[in-house]
């Protein structure tokens, strides 16, 4: 089964993303959160790659037992940075080997906590994502997704150029994109349109994590570069000593939005859990899409 097969299914979405764990502790969080999701049947659930291609046997791990031992449909993210083409074909053919054959095809950042670093292509590697599109395409029946930016990628200098190299990963053959998280419906619905104007028609998923603290939020410009709505900063701001406050604030703006992405026709609401299923839980249970998900 592929993530476009299920998005082509009628009825509400929602996919989740996970991330491998480092600890035995960890893991029972992770498990604790499949386990509970699991019941609300997403559409598909993706798990990250370690930064700079470390611990890519976590990724490996988690995401065979997800395909042998649950219902779920695994994606299991991919970067370029730091492997050589050889290295590339091996982990897909270990991703092939356990039956996943769903990948969301990623360049990487530089290693590091410096988003301003140079990016360095390994010798034998690759440069962008275009290409593991293509490299994963040619190497069997795989259905492959990418990343898009709804302010751009901090690294494309202007909005046109950012378009056209997410239409040079679709021509490469990529199915579907997900964003980046976003923070209103008038974001996801600019970055779709452009990507429809330049020709790049496949589904754009929106990337969603309700963001409950003003310390969070300023992190994620940080490390993103993306711009913040100023209200929902200034909301946060105002109740920074009060984290039930906070929490309630950030709940409410990701409930809303996630209405009104339904209603601008998302064709799946992607949460970004880091392992844990209470705040997708509370979402979808505040748009009513718990009974009609369990079915
Ligand atoms: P690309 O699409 O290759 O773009 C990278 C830069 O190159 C952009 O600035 C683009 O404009 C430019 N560019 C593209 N093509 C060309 C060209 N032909 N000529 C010149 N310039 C070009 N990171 C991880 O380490 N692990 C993960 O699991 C992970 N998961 C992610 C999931 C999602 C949904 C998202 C949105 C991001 C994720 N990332 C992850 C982060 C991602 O790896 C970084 O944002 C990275 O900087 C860009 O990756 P990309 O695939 O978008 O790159």
């Amino acid at each position: 089964v592929s993530v476009r097969e299920r998005l082509s299914a009628p009825g509400p979405k929602f996919s989740v993303e996970f991330m491998p764990p480092r600890n035995d502790g960890e893991e029972n969080v992770l498990w604790n959160a499949v386990r509970r999701l699991e019941s609300l049947h997403p559409a598909f659930v993706s798990v990250t790659y370690g930064a700079g291609g470390s611990h890519r046997g976590r990724t490996i791990r988690v995401t065979e037992r997800i395909a042998t031992e649950t219902t779920l449909l695994p994606v299991a993210h991919l970067t370029a940075v730091g492997h050589s083409v050889a290295e590339l074909r091996q982990v897909i053919g270990s991703y092939a080997a356990v039956g996943v054959t769903n990948i969301l095809a990623l360049r990487g950042d530089p290693p590091g906590d410096d988003p301003t670093a140079e990016w360095v292509a390994h010798p034998e590697g690759l440069t962008y994502a275009s290409e593991l599109v293509r490299l994963t395409r040619s190497l069997g029946d795989f259905s492959v997704g990418v990343a898009a930016y709804p302010d751009t990628h901090p690294r494309s200098p202007d909005v046109d150029t950012d378009t056209r190299f997410l239409v040079d990963k679709v021509r490469a053959g990529a199915d579907y994109a997900i964003t980046q998280m976003l923070f209103s419906a008038a974001d996801y619905t600019g970055l779709r349109d452009r990507m429809l104007a330049a020709g790049a028609d496949v589904p754009v998923i929106p990337g969603i994590m309700p963001v409950t603290s003003y310390q969070r939020l300023m992190r994620i410009h940080e490390l993103s570069g993306q711009s913040i709505p100023a209200d929902l900063a200034e909301e946060l701001y105002a109740v920074r000593d009060d984290p039930a406050a906070g929490r309630a604030i950030g709940m409410d703006h990701a409930i809303r939005m996630s209405a009104d992405l339904l209603s601008e026709g998302a064709p799946c609401l992607h949460f970004y859990t880091f392992n844990r299923s209470k705040a997708t839980i509370e979402v979808l249970t505040a748009l009513g899409l718990t009974p009609a998900l369990r079915r």
